[in-house]
């Protein structure tokens, strides 16, 4: 493994907004589900028999054109036109900067309601991108290797800040179709992680209602398989992302023995290992075809010895799985040290030798703190009590 030392981005564009949100009292169709859509363009004055229709068309125009502007939907008549932009917006979270790293990988900081700041990284890698999102502003949990973890929680994020991040992605690679243009195929943003700032299970029915949004087939049109709903173990949310999400899952493995894992990821003392284990067993979607990805953080000393690796095998015998070996990505602080190459290599030997897939995650981003668990933002909760934080977000 070459020299990780990060040194200046070759390219760096920062864009820097200070503006205050204008307060406007129309509804933002971003992040409404199908039903939400449909309830508020009836209560707008859209007659009942037409109203299914309608969501259909308007739909259409913002997930699958990625238009902003209500007089730019022409299937629709003017003054429906009209009525559409006195009730409502379609409104992103604001881009504030835009890293670009040696690598390729980009890195954007998007300001939300409230004046709050999360990150959110695009990786692109040979015929897929892959953009990894953000759940809360901070995070409700502190795992101790992680930079979001030493960010309180703020709040959470609405399904419209969450759908948001996709779209201004979106915006930037300029990935949305022309109309009139030969259809392409293509999909630069190919793929979804959570796995960005914050729990996602802790924020469960705006992840799922924005993931519903996300996996619409006339709009976003990402598929479920190509979710991955990464989370450190909140094992009563578990079963439900199965039922009610049905994405892949993807868990915060990081150790092999409750001692540590209660260091790494505190929430294990709430659920130790054998509880979540359990929980895994159970998944619902389980199978071959849809393996749980272990994701297990490499940390010199801590948690990167061949009885680990033995120890880890052993713990998820039975349940369809691959291992991803994520190398420790260093941030200002951090009290780990990424384990050596060979040592990754030998432990990655003896899951493979054990008949797992246990690829070894090759940082992106590094230089411009994109990498797996550096993301953070400079907002903090301050003084604000959290209901004035919930009504800004309202
Ligand atoms: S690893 Fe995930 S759950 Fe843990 S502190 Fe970081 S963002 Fe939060």
């Amino acid at each position: 493994m070459t020299d990780q030392t990060p040194s200046a981005p070759i390219t760096q564009d920062v864009l820097t907004i200070p503006r205050k949100l204008p307060q406007t009292g129309r509804t933002n169709i971003v992040g409404l589900t199908r039903p939400q859509l449909h309830e508020a363009l009836i209560a707008a004055g859209t007659p009942e028999r037409q109203a299914r229709m309608r969501v259909g068309q308007v739909w259409q125009w913002v997930y699958h054109w990625g238009v902003r502007d209500f007089a730019a939907m022409t299937n629709l008549a003017k003054d429906y036109r009209a009525l559409l932009a006195e009730h409502f917006e379609i409104v992103l979270p604001e881009l504030v900067t835009r890293q670009i790293s040696r690598d390729g990988t980009r890195k954007y900081l998007v300001r939300i309601a409230g004046g709050h700041e999360v990150e959110v990284v695009y990786i692109p890698e040979e015929g897929r991108g892959t953009l990894c999102i953000s759940s809360q502003v901070g995070c409700t949990l502190t795992c101790s290797f992680c930079h979001t973890g030493t960010q309180k929680l703020v709040r959470n994020l609405t399904p419209a800040e969450i759908v948001g991040q996709v779209m201004l992605a979106r915006d930037d690679l300029g990935e949305w179709p022309v109309q009139g243009a030969p259809k392409d195929e293509t999909r630069l943003v190919s793929n979804i992680v959570l796995m960005g700032m914050g729990e996602p299970l802790y924020n469960f029915e705006n992840v799922r209602d924005a993931m519903k949004v996300v996996m619409d087939g006339e709009g976003l049109s990402l598929s479920r398989r190509r979710i991955t709903l990464s989370t450190s173990g909140v094992v009563p949310e578990i079963a439900r992302t199965a039922q009610e999400i049905g994405c892949l899952l993807a868990v915060s493995f990081h150790a092999t023995t409750d001692e540590v894992r209660d260091r790494l990821v505190p929430i294990n003392r709430r659920w130790n290992i054998a509880t979540l284990l359990e929980a895994l067993r159970d998944y619902p979607r389980l199978s071959n075809s849809e393996r749980i990805t272990f994701e297990y953080v490499m940390l010199d000393g801590v948690n990167d010895s061949d009885a680990d690796a033995r120890r880890l095998v052993k713990l998820i015998q039975g349940i369809p799985a691959k291992i991803n070996l994520i190398p420790f990505n260093e941030w200002p602080g951090a009290p780990y040290r990424r384990s050596s190459p060979e040592r990754i290599r030998a432990f990655a030997d003896i899951i493979y030798k054990a008949g797992y897939a246990s690829p070894i995650r090759t940082p992106r981003g590094e230089d411009i703190m994109a990498a797996c668990g550096q993301l953070k933002s400079a907002t903090e909760r301050g003084r604000k009590t959290r209901a004035q934080i919930e009504a800004e977000a309202s």
